[in-house]
C-alpha cells in the first residue's frame, strides 16, 4: 500500500454487488464500515439493510471500541498484550457488545461476529464463547459455532 494512502480517506469501498444479501459478519477490515457480506465479504451499506437508527448506532459503538483494539494490537507496541487480552476474552465489553450486536441484528438478517483470534497462536478449532466444535465448512475464515454467532 502507498504509505500516502495511510493519511488518506479510505475512498476505494469494496462494496457487495450480491442481488441479496443473506448474511453478514460483523468484521474490522480496516474499512469505515464492518458489516460486510457472508458470501463475497465486501461491504454491504447500512441503508440497503434499512437498518434503524438504533441498530446502526450500536454497530457504529461497537466497530469504534472494536476497531481500536483491533489498531492497538496492530501496532505491536505499549499496548499489543493489552488489546489481545480484550479482543480474545468472550466476556470482555468489545465481545459481549459485538454479540449483543449480531443477536439484534440476526432478527433481520443472520450476522455473524468476525471472532479475534491471533494466527500465531495457531488455528482455532472450537468456539472461544461456548467451547463447542467449530464447523469448518465454511467459505470465509476457520469455521463458525453451530450455537453461537460466532465466526473465526
Ligand atoms: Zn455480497
Ligand atoms: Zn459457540
Amino acid at each position: 500500500m502507498d504509505a500516502y494512502n495511510k493519511l488518506r480517506p479510505s475512498t476505494e469501498i469494496e462494496t457487495c454487488k450480491c442481488a441479496f444479501a443473506e448474511g453478514l459478519f460483523l468484521v474490522d477490515l480496516l474499512t469505515d464500515n464492518p458489516l460486510h457480506c457472508d458470501s463475497c465479504r465486501k461491504e454491504v451499506d447500512p441503508e440497503r439493510l434499512k437498518l434503524t437508527v438504533e441498530e446502526t448506532e450500536s454497530v457504529a459503538r461497537w466497530f469504534s471500541v472494536a476497531s481500536a483494539l483491533y489498531r492497538l494490537w496492530l501496532d505491536s507496541g505499549e499496548y499489543e498484550d493489552y488489546a489481545k487480552a480484550r479482543l480474545l476474552d468472550p466476556n470482555s465489553q468489545v465481545n459481549r457488545q459485538g454479540l449483543e450486536v449480531a443477536r439484534v441484528l440476526s432478527a433481520r438478517i443472520p450476522t455473524r461476529l468476525w471472532f479475534f483470534h491471533d494466527t500465531d497462536d495457531g488455528e482455532p478449532t472450537i468456539c472461544p464463547v461456548c467451547q463447542s466444535e467449530l464447523d469448518t465448512d465454511v467459505k470465509w475464515g476457520t469455521g463458525m459455532c453451530p450455537k453461537c454467532p460466532i465466526q473465526l
